[in-house]
């Protein structure tokens, strides 16, 4: 590539996690052609240390651009939902769907990796340091240097999937002064395909079922991570034991990780020829799992309209309009549960147990509940 030359894109992704690749895809499988550019290696995705709980509205999804990475996935048939030190439980069941399991459980490695064995040699610059982004009226110019050379790629559309934003004034932040330790442990007996979400005081714990392991998400405030974090493996499965109590017993803790926790809204999907998808847009408290399954959709939305409209045409207020109830509903959802469960407040216990109790005993609320994490807005009335 000559420099000074200008290339000219269709669409160009600046992100290729997850979400930038099913974007990618799900263009391509409609005959829209689109480059992928990241400023990493992709092959630094497989030191993500994360697993993700992913719906089987996601599964219908990946599975149509052939990247379910079934052999990887882990089906979740059960969720039991408990708080620590008081009453209250309910149980949701894949039998009262009529779907092979609520859910699946993937390492983000092993969903990366099936991605990204669909792309082309040519989808992606990898590696790619973005200099500098001009918005135009019809398009949008990006300098990047890739492989020693300055290179300049005028856009029609530009789609950030960057992941998670770090300062931006147009994003809402919200602090949930809570960090998630990761970590893959052993139970006995064995997880029988059930997950359990096991709400305390100091955040919610989260065990997913993932091949014969736990993938744990012991989420705490940041002091108390620190000292999780510091623990050696024998000190970290008592403390991970108090706080899930006696019904498995654990052994065997793999590697810890942690992520700092907070709400990260961007009010404004769309500017000019730019627009936001997944993390970058939204990124949610991990406690209901809904990160990636709402990136996805963000990506399947977007290609839709992309292919029905064509890129030229004024689609992208569309997409806008069309992805407001979906985040808007899941972020106020999975805050709501944050902010209500991680307390240690009498009566506001009192109120939980009596919702997870109305949960378990009144079988339309729960159907509505697990509707909403299967199928996310498609299931709304
Ligand atoms: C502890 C934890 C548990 C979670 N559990 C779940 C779960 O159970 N279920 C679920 O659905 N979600 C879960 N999530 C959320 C999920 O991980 C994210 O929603 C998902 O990874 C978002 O994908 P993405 O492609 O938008 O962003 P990312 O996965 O962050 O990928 C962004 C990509 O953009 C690239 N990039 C960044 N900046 C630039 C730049 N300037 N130029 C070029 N490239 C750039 C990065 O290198 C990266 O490859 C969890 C998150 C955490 C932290």
């Amino acid at each position: 590539m000559t420099e000074g030359l200008v290339e000219q894109v269709d669409i160009l992704i600046v992100g290729a996690g997850p979400v930038g690749m099913t974007l990618h895809l799900a263009l391509a499988a409609g005959g829209q052609k689109s480059l992928l550019l990241d400023r990493r290696p992709l092959a630094s995705q497989q030191g993500d240390p994360r697993a993700l709980a992913l719906s089987y509205g996601a599964r219908q999804l990946l599975e149509q651009i052939n990247s379910w990475p079934s052999r990887a996935a882990t089906p979740i048939e059960t969720i039991h939902i408990s708080q620590k030190d008081g009453f209250g439980r309910t149980l949701i069941d894949r039998a009262d769907y009529a779907l092979p399991a609520l859910g699946y459980v993937v390492r983000y490695r092993d969903l990366a990796a099936a991605l990204a064995a669909q792309l082309p040699p040519d989808a992606m610059l990898a590696e790619a340091e973005i200099l500098d982004i001009t918005p135009g009226d019809d398009h949008v110019t990006v300098t990047l240097r890739h492989a020693g050379q300055l290179r300049t790629i005028q856009s029609k559309l530009l789609v950030h999937a960057e992941g998670t934003p770090g300062d931006d004034p147009a994003v809402k932040v919200s602090d949930y002064e809570q960090h998630a330790v990761i970590a893959e442990i052993t139970p006995t007996p064995g997880h029988n395909k059930r997950a359990w979400e096991r709400f305390t005081p100091d955040g919610p714990l989260a065990l997913l079922p993932l091949g014969d392991e736990y993938s744990v998400v012991f989420t705490l405030p940041p002091a108390k991570a620190d000292a999780v974090m510091a623990m050696d493996d024998t000190a970290f499965t008592v403390a991970l034991q108090n706080q899930f109590g006696r019904r498995l017993s654990f052994a065997k803790p793999g590697p810890r990780s942690r992520f700092p926790l907070a709400l990260r809204l961007r009010e404004t999907l769309v500017k000019g020829k730019e627009v936001w998808i997944g993390n970058t847009a939204q990124t949610l408290h991990p406690v209901s799992g809904q990160g990636f399954n709402l990136g996805i959709r963000d990506a399947w939305q977007l290609a839709e309209i992309l292919l029905k409209n064509g890129v030229d045409r004024g689609s992208l207020a569309d997409y806008a309009a069309s992805r407001r109830l979906d985040r808007k509903g899941s972020a106020f959802f999975t805050d709501q549960i944050v902010r209500t469960f991680s307390n240690d407040c009498g009566p506001l216990k009192l109120a939980r147990g009596l919702g997870l109790l109305a949960l378990d005993l009144c079988p339309p609320v729960r159907h509505f509940v697990a509707k909403r994490m299967i199928w996310g807005a498609r299931a709304w009335p």
